[in-house]
């Protein structure tokens, strides 16, 4: 089958001919009809992320249609709509017992740590192949596997409740995920703070209220625009210590700043006026768990988590390309996904 594939740190893809994946009796060969191109494949690529054991096929948003099942599974069967759960858990350790997988000592990421979606199959094992319903396109499917599950993650972990008010910083994947997520669970007012003009415009259309970055302090902006209260959940997508700060700053009492975005750079904080005196908390989040996903899905499936055409790119599985779309990641963060359409037209 046709690959592309992460030979060596700092190199282009290359396009590989590689054997169909055997499959053990707990596994599921899916025929790739969507995986979505994210920037962490960037970050493999250049080697910002490291990845030991190349070369790899990356790809970890991957949706498709079930072409062989192990025989000891049940839950999928051949020729099912699926999406695949990108971590790949033990099942028995502490953590994987308790529904935590992503702290598995042995887990393995698809796409990293393990072939993933650049092909045309994947091979995972069957708990991580999940039944994708027929109203969700194949391409809405694989991105939502992603990012929008990490902005769920993220809310979940802030506790965000109905009625509480919400500061997005970044506007990208997760922010656009995040923005309609908080708003499906009956959020009160979103503040979203960016500085790229089309995505200020943008986010007035998602009924949400625009913090422009470059128009002064983004911190003093959400407090005027609350009555001097700060909101009650913050959620930094952007990875730098000085909108940390900004996220844990805005915070009202009992406030909840979930971080998310990722950095090498330490941050400062006045526990006492920050955190201790408005029983305030920072949480961290880190990927997503497979007891999210159904919750996902149905956000997607009845409408309040969309991803319009207009958001959606579409590229054949072709290494010059996929690292035409990885080189142009580098430098933005839209919200425009690209999407590796798969090769039968279903
Ligand atoms: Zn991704
Ligand atoms: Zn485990």
């Amino acid at each position: 089958m046709r690959a592309v594939r992460l030979v060596q740190v700092g190199k282009q893809l290359e396009d590989a001919d590689v054997p169909i994946p055997e499959t053990g009796p707990a596994d599921v060969l899916i025929r790739v009809e969507a995986a979505g191109i994210c920037h962490s494949d960037a970050h493999y690529r250049t080697g910002i992320s490291k990845i030991d054991n190349l070369p790899v096929t990356l790809g970890h948003e991957v949706a498709g249609r079930v072409e062989r099942v192990g025989k000891d599974v049940g839950h999928v069967a051949i020729g099912e709509r699926v999406c695949v759960h990108y971590l790949v858990q033990c099942g028995r350790c502490e953590f994987c017992t308790r529904g935590l997988e992503q702290f598995c000592r042995s887990g393995q990421m698809i796409g990293k740590h393990r072939d993933g979606g650049y092909a045309e199959f994947i091979m995972v094992p069957a708990r991580n192949a999940f039944s994708l319903p027929d109203e969700i396109p194949f391409e809405v499917g694989a991105v939502m596997m992603c990012s929008s599950a990490t902005a769920l993650h993220a809310l979940n972990k802030a506790r965000l409740k109905p009625g509480e008010c919400v500061a997005i910083f970044g506007f990208g994947g997760l922010g656009f995920s995040a923005l309609q997520l908080a708003q499906a669970f009956d959020c009160g007012q979103v503040y979203v703070v960016e500085m790229n003009p089309a995505k200020l415009a943008s986010i007035k259309n998602f009924g949400a209220v625009a913090i422009d970055a470059k128009a002064g302090n983004p911190v003093e902006q959400i407090r005027e625009a609350t009555g001097g209260k700060g909101v009650d959940v913050s959620l930094e997508l952007i990875g730098s210590a000085a909108t940390m700060r900004q996220a844990v700053q805005c915070l009202g009492a009992l406030g909840r700043a979930a971080l998310v975005g990722l950095t090498a750079e330490s941050m400062s904080i006045f526990p006492y006026a920050e955190l201790i005196n408005k029983e305030a908390e920072i949480v961290g989040v880190s990927d997503h768990l497979a007891t999210e996903l159904a919750a996902l899905m149905e956000f997607v499936r009845s409408g309040r988590l969309r991803f319009p055409q207009s958001t959606l790119h579409f590229v054949h599985l072709d290494a010059e390309t996929i690292n035409a779309v990885l080189d142009s990641l580098e430098t933005s963060t839209d919200q425009i996904r690209t999407v590796i359409r798969g090769t039968s037209d279903t």
